[in-house]
């Protein structure tokens, strides 16, 4: 019993500071939806919930998990990845079997992102008040309100607090990334199902729209939101968005949409002071509980400045590590714990759009101007969309920049490509070879290792 708890929670620390060190679309796909199952004489097996997960992690991720694993636990460890489907995503409501089967299809709230879980102070303290407003009295207050800032600053959090609350106030209300909301009106129109689109965008209480900087560049995504906002403003139905920038720095945006954009409230998030992630940590340490001394969170408080994920990563790594051996927690093992974690990210190489071409040109025998150029025969054809498909697995770069890296092809092309190539990585087994023998070569660890 001992044994599986404590491979829960190196496993949980691994995955905290796993989230630092790789980006975030590799993480959400990748690492996830794992859990850690047993460790021990230096066997660690992690849960994974398919074939296509483990093989990815075993050929391109090991090295790197091996190295967290080691050290954390201060001792060799060979990590197994094991196919068991009973993990759970985690984000997945508890609310999920409640919920009336019209609704199941929408990405649900995740339950901890809480008004009440929210730490203010001077970085945040607007954005929050505005957020509570909109919940109290939707439709009424601010509308849309506009909430923009850099990564890991607590934007997702509020937006699903306001769900939360109106959720818990009998509201239909309908949370989307922006992506999302590409992905199924591309969808749509594909099949031929613009009125079911219509019909679950235009009819909910309050729609809540993260990261809309990803309508930059989509002209016919960026229309038809247009027209959804209209609809559900003019019915004081409340809109709420966030963005990783103000409404006028979103470039290639209809200028109507954007004006709409600023007709509420337009508040910002910031980076979190001292007293402000102190406060966040002392927090986090209540929630769990962890017993914690206060000389310890200052000094996790006092390293990690930008970004509340990473601050939350580096506790769990503190933490979980002194649980491991059973010491005392003193600051100085803390400045330990974290000097690792701050060595490990400087080695890890950026993967380019431009390193990712040069691969699968290599792999597939063509040149560059082939991959960027008009040639439709079946390789070429094939090279292109596998080279979309890593450069949105690999990188944080949009729709949009994917194709114009590939000679100017629009965003849906790209986005068909990558749900092509999806599908058939699972069906077609040389296709998979061949996309893992290009990622893993992406993954070489340097020789500074
Ligand atoms: P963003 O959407 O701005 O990138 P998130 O909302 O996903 O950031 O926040 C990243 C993590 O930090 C989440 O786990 C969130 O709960 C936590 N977090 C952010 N801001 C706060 C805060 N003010 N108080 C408590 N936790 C926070
Ligand atoms: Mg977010």
């Amino acid at each position: 019993m001992t044994e599986i708890r404590s491979a829960q929670q190196i496993w949980k620390a691994a995955l905290g500071e796993l989230q630092i060190q790789v980006n975030a679309p590799n993480y959400r796909t990748w690492l996830a939806n794992t859990a850690g199952l047993s460790y021990q004489d230096g066997q660690f097996a992690v849960a994974v919930p398919n074939t296509f997960v483990a093989e990815y992690l075993e050929k391109n991720q090991r090295s790197l998990i091996e190295r967290v694993l080691t050290g954390l636990t201060r001792h060799e460890v060979r990590v197994q990845f094991r196919i068991d489907s009973y993990q759970q995503y985690p984000a997945r409501s508890i609310r999920e079997k409640n919920i009336p089967a019209q609704q199941a299809s929408f990405p649900l709230l995740n339950p901890k992102y809480t008004f009440s879980s929210f730490v203010t102070g001077s970085s945040n303290q607007l954005a929050h008040a505005a957020a509570l407003g909109v919940a109290q009295n939707p439709g009424h207050s601010y509308n849309p309100l506009f909430i923009y800032g850099g990564a890991g600053l607590g934007k997702t959090h509020l937006l699903q607090a306001i769900g939360n609350m109106s959720v818990a106030n009998n509201m239909n209300v309908l949370y989307v990334s922006a992506e999302k909301y590409t992905n199924d009106l591309m969808q749509a129109i594909r099949e031929n199902k613009t009125e079911a689109f219509r019909n679950k965008y235009r009819s909910v209480d309050m729609l809540l729209v993260d990261d809309v900087q990803f309508f930059s560049g989509k002209k016919q995504t960026g229309e038809n939101f247009f027209h959804t906002f209209n609809e559900l403003h003019d019915a004081n139905r409340q809109i709420a968005i966030t963005c990783d920038r103000p409404p006028r720095s979103i470039a290639l945006l209809p200028e109507r949409l954007r004006s709409r954009l600023e007709w509420g409230l337009v508040t910002d998030v910031q980076a979190p002071d001292f007293e402000t992630r102190l406060a966040i940590l002392q927090a986090r340490a209540k929630q769990e509980p962890i017993d914690i001394s206060e000389d310890v969170l200052e000094l996790i408080a006092l390293q990690i400045q930008q970004n509340i994920r990473a601050l939350e990563g580096s506790l769990n790594r503190v933490v979980a590590y002194a649980r491991l051996v059973r010491t005392m927690l003193t600051p100085a093992l803390a400045a330990q714990v974290l000097k690792d974690i701050a060595d490990n990210e400087t080695k890890a190489a950026p993967v380019t759009p431009a390193l990712i071409m040069e691969a699968v040109v290599s792999s597939f025998q063509l040149t560059p101007a082939d991959l960027k150029g008009r040639k439709r025969d079946a390789e070429t054809a094939l090279a292109r969309q596998v080279t979309m498909y890593l450069i949105r697995q690999e990188t944080e770069c949009s729709l949009a920049e994917i194709g114009r890296e590939l000679g100017g092809r629009s965003p849906a092309t790209v986005s068909y490509a990558y749900q092509k190539i999806s599908s058939d990585i699972n069906n077609i087994p040389s296709l998979r070879r061949k996309i893992f023998e290009i990622q893993q070569g992406l993954h070489v660890v340097s020789p500074a290792d």
